[in-house]
């Protein structure tokens, strides 16, 4: 069985870290799976790509698509037409991709076209909210996969309310859980840390990179004032996204409390996360994170395709009206946050149990050689 990883943004590299080690010690049992790993380049930001690689210990890509920047429409056809190519040179009988990015969706399109089967890893997730990207993304790659690995039981029944057959969806957990608990004893304390005098507990962390949320400067600057207005001084610490960096460095926000960073690297990021007196975000991914390690999290959205983080763990809704910041914190500052638990199965093993489910599906097994181009 060969296999083509697809990865091309930030949360896919987290996530493909663990599928790649399943792999590696498959192999190292006496499995025969050759596999290759696929770079789109949709985020080549060496902060937003090169340092995951490098502290994931991810091999180096075998190619770099070099897809980066270009609206919706063009890094999709970008991707499109440079997968194409890749796919026909390289032969596979499987793609894996994982999440809902740009990047998740192009190349399952192409691999579909060319009769190769596709793996989904995190299927079945929706908000079901058509105004962002991401659940176009995992709408389309979930009506052309041909394997469903899924987070939670809710992703399975949102599958199976789409058609899809039972004995295509597996239930395995979260491989961004994976990384987490693998690598929460290197997490690794940022510059910032001694230069603000950070204590535990007494810090906020905020993160946002949605358009909805950061493409207006006047919507982007009233968050952050609200939250500055709400903290009781505590610093807040912003790890600026480079889409959002383009609309924040406009607005002259400058605060004795406010700390913008570049976007940290994984192990320091997570070690501020771990430590925060709670985060505000609108990450999926963060609110997974934070759940895991029972860290109060504010969402800044209406909707999330991650009903778990908030019906089991740390996370709620807050909505988009910067005036339900100033409820919520003082619920926080009031010791009333959920304490919540982490959900089924994700447990660290789920990469472990994704290659196991592969080698056991026969149609993988007995494919012909894949055609040379
Ligand atoms: N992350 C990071 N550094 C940062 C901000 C986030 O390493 O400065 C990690 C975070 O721990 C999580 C992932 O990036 O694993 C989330 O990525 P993002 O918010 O871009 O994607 P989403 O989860 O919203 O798809």
């Amino acid at each position: 069985m060969k296999i083509t990883l697809i990865a091309g943004a930030r949360p896919n590299f987290i996530k493909i870290a663990p599928v790649i080690n399943a792999l590696r010690l498959a192999v190292s049992e006496g499995h025969n799976i050759p596999y290759r790993l696929v770079h789109t380049g949709q985020h080549y930001d060496s902060k937003m790509s090169d340092t995951f690689f490098k502290e994931l210990n991810i091999p180096e890509p075998d190619i770099n698509l070099g897809c980066g920047g270009g609206t919706q429409a063009e890094q999709t056809a970008a991707i499109m037409v440079a997968f194409e190519k890749d796919l026909i040179a390289n032969p596979s009988d499987l793609i894996i991709v994982v999440g809902d990015v740009t990047s998740t969706m192009a190349c399952s399109i192409v691999a579909k076209k060319l009769n190769t089967k596709v793996a989904h890893i995190e299927a079945g997730i929706r908000s079901y909210d058509l105004t962002m990207p991401e659940e176009i993304n995992r709408m389309v790659t979930d009506c052309l996969s041909d394997y469903f690995f899924t987070t939670t039981k809710w992703a399975g029944d949102n599958l199976r309310r789409a058609g899809i057959p039972d004995d295509r969806i597996f239930f395995v957990g979260n491989v961004m859980i994976d990384s987490l608990l693998s690598n929460r004893s290197r997490f690794r304390k940022p510059l910032l840390w001694d230069e603000l005098n950070l204590k535990e507990r007494s810090y906020i962390l905020i993160t946002l990179h949605r358009p909805a949320n950061v493409d207006e400067g006047n919507k982007l600057k009233t968050y952050i004032k609200e939250i500055l207005n709400n903290v009781q001084g505590l610093p807040v610490i912003f790890p600026i996204h480079p889409r959002t960096a383009k609309i924040f460095n406009d607005l002259g926000i400058d605060e004795p409390n406010l700390k913008i960073t570049e976007p940290l690297s994984y192990l320091e990021f997570n070690y501020l996360v771990e430590r925060a007196k709670a985060v505000l975000t609108d990450s999926g991914g963060i609110t997974e994170e934070t759940t895991v390690m029972g860290v109060p999290c504010f969402t800044l959205r209406n909707n999330t395709e991650r009903p778990e983080t908030i019906e089991i763990g740390t996370n709620e809704l807050i909505g988009t009206d910067p005036a339900a910041i100033n409820p919520a914190l003082i619920r926080l500052f009031s010791g009333q946050w959920k304490k919540g638990a982490v959900p089924e199965l994700w447990d660290g093993r789920t990469a472990e149990r994704i290659v196991e489910r592969l080698i056991s599906i026969p149609e993988l097994q007995n494919r012909k050689k894949p055609k040379s181009a």
